[in-house]
């Protein structure tokens, strides 16, 4: 079960999380003397039989059985994968992953944020390039240094700038198809030669990172006028927009003692 992760990283992951944070900021829990309770979320009823242990590091249910440490917790509530769950909490507990727990998912393959990597700084030599577009930036007040910080940049005002570059080939086609970037056009109709397009355009482009820095996706602010005003990446194999949180890379890497944080949507 456990892959290619070894067993002694998996017990100091489990060891350095708090399974009552990670429960407690999902289920409400009740302190009941050293442990903690509540009415189980993986089966219905009225009264709690849901116990979590703190000096065990697992949790309980005498109605239905589900029983786990935090991993556990994390596959069977948020339908996390195995790797997925020791990740989480790995980077929430300051750990870095051993190599072998890369495997065969991120070895072999293409490699999809290496050209999401390549793909960012075309747009930021792009921006460099363009007066147009730095203008802009600096007309909304983001200085040099804000923008290299957040690695901002330009997708030119082209529909096959992004193609010509990174899909010349139909096998590289094919990786920036999947990795959002481009769009096959719809020829249902037989209006339109079948091919490719860049699916940002003309737009000052905001990569998004991972929290281990990797860029994995983009949101694109259109200069001027244009519809839609902002668009974002779809969801890939690299980008689940509901797992990140834009900006939490660059406020980690600023190492600043920040005293207060603010967190918006939208
Ligand atoms: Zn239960």
């Amino acid at each position: 079960m456990t892959g290619r992760i070894p067993q002694a990283f998996i017990d100091e992951v489990v060891g350095r999380s708090d399974i009552v944070e990670i429960i407690g900021a999902r289920v409400p829990l009740k302190k009941a003397g050293r442990e903690f309770k509540a009415c189980c979320p993986f089966h219905n009823e009225k009264s709690p039989s849901f116990w979590v242990s703190p000096d065990k590091q697992f949790y309980h249910c005498f109605g239905c059985g589900a029983h786990g440490t935090s991993i556990g917790f994390l596959m069977q509530y948020e339908k996390m994968e195995f790797l997925d769950a020791v990740t989480d909490l790995a980077q929430r507990a300051g750990l870095e992953l051993p190599r072998e727990a890369l495997g065969p998912r991120d070895a072999g393959g293409p490699d999809l944020h290496g050209i999401m990597g390549k793909i960012a700084r075309f747009f930021e030599q792009n921006l460099a390039d363009n007066a147009r577009a730095r203008k802009y930036v600096g007309a909304r007040g983001i200085d040099a240094k804000t923008a290299a910080n957040f690695a901002l940049g330009y997708a030119p005002d082209s529909w096959d700038a992004l193609l010509n570059r990174f899909g010349p080939q139909e096998e590289d086609r094919r990786q920036i198809l999947q990795l959002g970037m481009i769009i096959e056009r719809d020829t249902r109709g037989g209006e339109r030669a079948a091919g490719f397009y860049d699916r940002f355009r003309d737009r000052l482009m905001f990569p998004i990172r991972d929290s281990r820095g990797r860029v994995i996706g983009f949101g694109g602010r259109i200069i001027d006028q244009g519809d839609p005003k902002y668009l974002n990446s779809p969801e890939t194999p690299l980008f689940h927009k509901g797992r990140e949180l834009y900006g939490l890379y660059e406020a980690r890497q600023a190492r600043a003692d920040f005293k207060r944080l603010m967190i918006v949507e939208g």
